[in-house]
């Protein structure tokens, strides 16, 4: 069976979000520089399926780099214009990029915001989701941290951790935690992206209603510039 995403429909629509460092393109800290950007392998590959299979990929990455002037907003959409270029370059492309400049020991005044959308809070997907018709129920998020998991958690969408970029660590952290609690170790947790792909699309797949209208998904902005970022309306059940 194959997954036709035209029946899913307006509240229903599934979404993958992405996290960006460590995820997508290898961990560099603080990166500013188109120069400094490498793909994970597998992954623009892993994007391209999830782009045929007609679901949005949105990016929601923390840029506190900004916020401690380390570089500039416009350096951020530089990054990411040659993301797109990469991507392409494998017929992949993401359907829209968020980013959170704030944080709340900035250097750069303007920044210095108690936001709703730095991860672990939720504010990057529900307003994307608010933008792209989405239903956070039947979306994933695919990160390498912690505040990735908590952020889907706190968005009431699914959590995928891969062990590129912090992952690995992340994972000796939970199964340390985990051995201490007796608790049984419940995050979900993949190789890589392209693995979290494999398993997305097999559940979706799995799990996709029958029978219903297509939907129309907006695909009228690229690059969302954060301004609305204090604004984000502030969800349930936050960490
Ligand atoms: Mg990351
Ligand atoms: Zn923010």
């Amino acid at each position: 069976m194959s997954i036709d995403t035209k029946i899913w429909t307006g509240p229903g629509r599934p979404a993958v979000f992405l996290d960006r460092d460590g995820t997508i393109n290898e961990e560099v800290k603080y990166l500013g520089s188109p120069h400094q950007l490498r793909l994970i392998p597998g992954a623009a590959q892993a994007v391209a399926r999830l782009n045929q299979a007609g679901i949005p990929v949105i990016v929601v990455t923390n840029q506190s780099g900004i916020a401690r002037g380390y570089y500039s907003e416009d350096d951020v959409e530089a990054v990411h214009s040659y993301m797109d270029k990469l991507l392409a370059d494998h017929g992949a492309s993401v359907d829209a990029y968020y980013y959170c400049p704030h944080h709340p020991g900035a250097i750069v005044k303007k920044y210095l915001v108690d936001c709703e959308c730095r991860k672990p809070r939720s504010g990057m997907l529900s307003a994307a989701a608010a933008q792209e018709n989405v239903s956070l129920a039947h979306a994933y998020l695919v990160g390498d941290k912690r505040s990735d998991l908590k952020a889907a958690v706190n968005a009431g969408a699914r959590g995928i951790l891969v062990r590129t970029g912090y992952g690995k660590e992340v994972e000796a952290e939970l199964l340390r935690e985990a051995e201490a609690t007796g608790a049984a170790l419940v995050t979900n947790i993949v190789d890589d992206l392209s693995a979290a792909v494999d398993q997305i699309l097999d559940t979706l797949e799995q799990t996709q209603p029958q029978g219903v209208k297509p939907p129309k998904f907006a695909a009228s902005f690229r690059h969302h510039r954060p301004e609305i970022g204090p604004h984000y309306p502030r969800s349930s059940g936050e960490v």
